[in-house]
């Protein structure tokens, strides 16, 4: 039936392929994946706000 893993955190049975608990809504992915997926959402985070930034000084300098 696919529930064949355990929560890591309320260990209820979970699919094996999800990524997130549907009981407790945690995350199942290995503590190097978290990591990973962490810094990359960092990176993709300052890199959107560079852009913005870069994009709202470029329209203000455009301005005068
Ligand atoms: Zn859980």
């Amino acid at each position: 039936m696919g529930l064949n893993s355990k929560c890591k955190t309320c260990a209820k049975e979970i699919s094996k392929t999800t990524k997130w608990c549907p009981h407790c809504g945690d995350s199942q992915l290995e503590p190097y994946t978290q990591r990973v997926m962490f810094l990359l959402t960092g990176a993709a985070v300052l890199f959107l706000l560079a852009g913005l930034v870069g994009g709202f000084v470029t329209a203000i300098i455009k301005k005068f």
